[in-house]
């Protein structure tokens, strides 16, 4: 039987955080839980934005400050990142993830791709290269960034990744089965991942009805939400909302916000019951 607790868990409380996780820690090994972790909830800038002045870029909420979009799923065999961003270095030292068996790129925007060089550690501490599930139109977007990673005779201390081809062929990793799922994001391609009963869905603009049959049944949904007003490629929060109830979702946590949504104790008085925005550090047990 499958349950969810959501405990809110600040950065300001850390006592309270270290006693969670090791909470987290005992559980998994008696229950073989799922714990999907938010390392970031925020666009392609974060917030706040560098410079704005903006009601929600000077909150002191630490639910208004989102770092670059992104969740970890760990059970009690495996950890898994999707995306790494930008502030992947950042996450994986506020959560204190010690070891990691892949990440799983949604796309090759920079705000899902830009730590990929942040791997290192893991790299070097596993003594192996990354597993990364990579689809071939993101591919070459990453040879070319990380381009001392793919030369013939790399620079001693780049990164290595062992490249596993992505498609919408389900695969698993450890005791996980991933469920991978096509969406359009503008013009380019873009994955969301089912796992079980939790889905994993950001950067789209529409969603077909496809994509919208294998997410059906899906309890818990973390989906991207950009802000209220239209955006030509991501989903307004009423576009995610109406998402949710057609897939039926049980609990839903909106994510990749911009400063534009709001702040988040306003916005989140006016959601459906059962809905709310995600916030980093945010934890999902499954
Ligand atoms: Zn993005
Ligand atoms: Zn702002
Ligand atoms: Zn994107």
């Amino acid at each position: 039987m499958f349950f969810y607790e959501i405990t809110l868990i600040f950065a300001k409380n850390a006592n309270f955080a270290l006693k969670f996780c090791q909470g987290i820690h005992e559980c998994l090994k008696k229950d073989k839980d799922m714990i999907v972790t938010i390392l970031g909830s925020g666009t392609s800038q974060g917030v706040p934005v560098i410079g704005c002045t903006c009601p929600v870029c000077q909150s002191k909420d630490p639910r208004d400050k989102r770092l670059r979009t992104s969740i970890l799923i760990q059970t009690d065999e495996v950890t898994v990142a999707v995306d790494a961003g930008p502030d992947f270095r950042q996450q994986m030292l506020r959560e204190n993830v010690t070891k990691l068996d892949a990440v799983l790129i949604t796309h090759e925007h920079k705000d899902h791709i830009g730590g990929l060089d942040d791997l290192r550690p893991y790299i070097f501490k596993q003594k192996k290269p990354m597993t990364l599930y990579v689809d071939d139109t993101a591919l070459p977007e990453i040879k070319r960034e990380y381009s001392y990673a793919f030369d013939e005779h790399p620079y001693p201390g780049a990164p290595t990744y062992d490249i596993h081809r992505l498609d919408e062929t389900p695969f698993d990793i450890g005791d996980l089965h991933f469920i991978p799922i096509k969406l359009k994001h503008y013009t380019l391609t873009c994955y969301a991942f089912r796992v079980g009963n939790f889905a994993y869905v950001t950067d789209l603009s529409e969603i077909s009805e496809e994509a919208i049959e294998k997410l059906q049944g899906v309890e818990y949904l973390v989906i991207e939400a950009l802000q209220k007003k239209k955006h030509y490629s991501h989903l307004t929060l009423d576009e995610a909302i109406e998402i949710s109830r057609r897939v039926g979702a049980k609990k839903t946590w909106f994510t990749h916000c911009s400063h534009s949504m709001g702040l988040a104790a306003e916005v989140n008085r006016e959601l459906p019951e059962n809905m709310m925005l995600a916030y980093d550090g945010l934890k999902i047990k499954i």
